[in-house]
């Protein structure tokens, strides 16, 4: 179990590895930035979206256009801020023009989007739309289906209440949607009350080899650039 600040150092270290990322060449050449997450490394409460945007690839920040305003006022009204939660994506990188994110794309980022939640540890996570529905159920079953209905699940190590809800994307232009995603939103609360669920066992970490004598000296490692200033206070 790491501490408060210990997580977030290993929060920062996972963002400056995907700070220079290149496992997708088409979004590592037309992305301005990486936009990893930003809010609370402590928080209980997980949002997941689709992809950066315009606005966010400008920013560095996930959910900075309209859709993200509606976000916001939505937790609001449940008095709540950014500051309290933790918001990011499937895709770490804008897809261009804003296509759908590529099956190998989504592939290809998981691992990141994973040891987010391993490190922060929600008690529950909104997937928001369509994609973070699919990738975290691991099933092709749609976001009408499934929204506003909790479940169980163990995602990484953690057992949490994997919450589905509408794109707030969506809402904008459909106000049967966004009256559907504000009666959703107004479950959150209970949900974050309920008892944690039991948590998987982890198997024993296996014995700690016992070093071989050094042979021939190893290449250095590429060094890891820190982020950015202005990013560091992302969490
Ligand atoms: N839509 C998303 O899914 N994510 C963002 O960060 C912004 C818009």
């Amino acid at each position: 179990m790491s501490t408060s600040a210990e997580r977030r150092e290993q929060l920062k270290a996972v963002y400056a590895e995907a700070r220079g990322c290149t496992r997708c060449p088409e979004l590592a050449r037309t992305r301005t930035q990486v936009v990893f997450g930003s809010g609370n490394a402590d928080a209980d409460l997980m949002f997941v979206g689709e992809a950066p945007g315009a606005r966010e690839d400008e920013q560095g920040i996930p959910f900075v256009g309209a859709a993200g305003k509606l976000l916001d006022e939505l937790l609001g009204e449940l008095g709540l801020a950014r500051s309290d939660v933790f918001i990011n994506n499937v895709l770490n990188c804008r897809p261009p023009g804003n296509r759908d994110p590529l099956p190998a794309e989504i592939e290809n980022c998981q691992s990141y989007l994973m040891r987010r939640i391993e490190l922060i540890e929600p008690r529950v996570i909104c997937t928001l739309g369509n994609f973070a529905t699919k990738l975290l159920r691991a099933d092709p079953t749609g976001i009408s289906r499934l929204h506003g209905r909790a479940e169980i699940r163990v995602i990484g190590n953690c057992a949490l209440r994997l919450y589905p809800l509408f794109h707030p994307a969506a809402a904008l232009y459909t106000r049967s949607l966004l009256d559907t995603l504000r009666a959703d939103f107004a479950q959150i609360p209970a949900l974050l009350e309920l008892a944690l669920p039991e948590q998987p066992e982890l198997p024993e970490p296996p014995e700690p080899a016992v070093p071989e004598p050094e042979i021939a000296s190893e290449p250095e490692p590429e060094p890891i650039v820190p982020p950015p200033a202005s990013q560091l206070g992302l969490f």
